[in-house]
């Protein structure tokens, strides 16, 4: 049965419909609202009616939907997603969907706009307002200040995180001089010229500067890091914006790490002064003695009856060959300090162990046998022969004088040569069958100026080792090795 609607007016539906409802007239003023929307809006429909439909809108979207409004002949369902951002009574914005429907009499064109409260969150504003938050929290957590030069005004804008830092909490801009003012005199230049380059329009605009800052309010002085872009309109520079870091714990962290780099400089030079000198000494040391030796020869003969010119020569020869060992001694061990580029050639090892013998043996150390254990065809090694030469006079040397030092009938030094198993190196033994190391001493000998000797200098080791690592080998000593001491070296074979 369909029953007679007559009685159910326009009205009555309007005020029963549970969405809110407005009616707006030709000129988009209310002329209707029903108590849904009195109620979502807190107005009384006295105070609505009349006035016009944007008063309902948040100000700063009001242009925005204004085309809403301005298209209303056509219908606008909700579906279509047009949502509006309106303020109720106690001004809370709210986001609503918004349908609108025209309907036209013969003298009107009315508007029916029906609103529905979305469950999304309003929150444009608040995402803004959250995000702005969590800039603040980083900005505050990374210790960043915000600055914008204005450059046509000369002003500079800046946060409170930089305002703190120059001592003017209370000003949120000031003048371009003002803010330099602050700036350490020492680092105005260097920084003016860092704008100055990011300031030219033929480059990337980037700007980067460290400069102290010194608190107007407490004089405390900060360094600080500042990076930033400058904006070009017509080829001009309008704008520089940045941010700043507080790097004055960084800056002294790096300070004291430089002091200390410095005092460690100073001592590694005073090391390697002394090591020279002593180096030199060494060197030198040998050579000296037998002048000395030979000199005496002479000054012996010359005082004497039985005068005998050859054996004069013979001294004097040794003074002048010696003299000449020395210097060449001296040039080399120069050149191996000032790290020249090392020459090397193809050595026969069993030569230079040869030629550093009989060295020895000219100097004076004659009381030895030498016992050599050397495999058969062992390639050539690519080496400095000067270098090798020492490395094994000093072993010899040693070996001689730890055996002499023992009062031994026989002083014996067995000299092995062959292949380090399992790599393209060649490895020579010199053992001796004096007293050998203890355990002590052992770890010691390879200090600089480590002896136990009354006339050592304690750097023939440190230089032999040296001299080992330079040509591409190792130089140590094995420990527990019985007779004696027993050195070895290892050096790398021709390619
Ligand atoms: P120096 O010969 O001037 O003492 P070195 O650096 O050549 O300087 O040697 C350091 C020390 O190593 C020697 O004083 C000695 O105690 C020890 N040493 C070196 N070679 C031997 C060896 N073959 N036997 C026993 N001790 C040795």
């Amino acid at each position: 049965m369909i029953y007679p609607l007559k009685k159910l007016s326009f009205r009555t539906i309007f005020d029963a419909v549970a969405d809110a409802m407005l009616l707006t007239d030709d000129s988009d003023h209310i002329v209707l609202v029903n108590p849904a929307a009195q109620q979502l809006f807190g107005y009384s429909a006295e105070e609505l009616s009349g006035l016009a439909i944007e008063m309902l809108i948040v100000p700063r979207y009001r242009g925005q939907y204004q085309e809403l409004f301005l298209n209303r002949p056509a219908k606008h369902s909700k579906s279509v997603g047009n949502e509006l951002i309106a303020l109720n009574r106690d001004g809370k914005e709210m986001l609503l969907d918004v349908s609108l429907s025209p309907i036209k009499t013969q003298q009107q064109l009315y508007v029916l706009i029906t609103f529905n409260a979305t469950n999304r969150r309003l929150d444009a504003e608040e995402a803004l307002r959250g995000s702005e938050e969590r800039l603040r929290l980083a900005k505050q957590a990374a210790g960043l200040g915000v600055f914008d030069y204005d450059f046509k005004h000369n002003i500079v804008y800046w946060d409170q995180q930089m305002r703190m830092l120059w001592g003017k909490p209370s000003e949120e801009s000031i003048s371009y001089e003002e803010f330099v003012a602050a700036i350490h005199p020492e680092d105005r230049a260097a920084r003016q010229a860092a704008i100055d380059k990011a300031m030219d329009p033929a480059s990337d605009g980037e700007f980067k500067a460290e400069y102290r800052v010194i608190n107007s309010a407490n004089d405390v002085e900060r360094w600080i890091s500042a990076r930033g872009r400058v904006y070009f309109e017509s080829g001009f520079a309008y704008r520089l914006i940045g941010v700043t870091r507080d790097i004055t714990e960084q800056k002294i962290l790096q300070r004291k790490l430089q002091a200390q780099r410095n005092e460690t400089e100073k001592i590694i030079k005073q090391q390697v002064a002394a090591r020279t000198a002593s180096a030199i000494a060494h060197e030198l040391n040998q050579p000296l003695a037998a002048i000395s030796a030979y000199c005496e020869v002479v000054l012996h003969a010359l005082l004497s009856d039985a005068f005998n010119s050859g054996d004069l020569r013979r001294a004097l020869e040794g003074c002048v060959e010696q003299a000449q060992r020395a210097g060449r001694s001296l040039h080399e061990l120069l050149a191996f300090l000032q790290k020249g580029e090392l020459i090397t050639e193809q050595l026969n090892l069993h030569d230079v162990i040869n030629e550093a013998l009989s060295i020895v043996y000219s100097d004076g150390y004659r009381r030895f046998h030498v016992v050599f254990h050397f495999e058969k065809n062992l390639p050539p090694v690519q080496c400095n022969r000067t270098q090798i030469q020492k490395v094994l006079i000093n072993l010899f040397r040693n070996a001689i004088e730890a055996m002499d030092a023992s009062d031994l009938p026989t002083l014996t030094i067995t000299t092995t040569l062959h292949t380090l198993a399992g790599t393209k190196m060649a490895k020579v033994i010199v053992q001796d069958n004096g007293p050998g190391l203890d355990h002590d001493i052992a770890e010691r000998i390879f200090e600089p100026f480590f002896t136990t000797k009354p006339t050592g200098i304690g750097m023939g080791l440190d230089i032999s080792r040296a001299l080992a690592e330079v040509n591409g080998g190792q130089l140590w000593v094995e420990p527990d090795a019985k007779p004696g001491a027993k050195f070895q070296f290892t050096l790398p074979f021709a390619p």
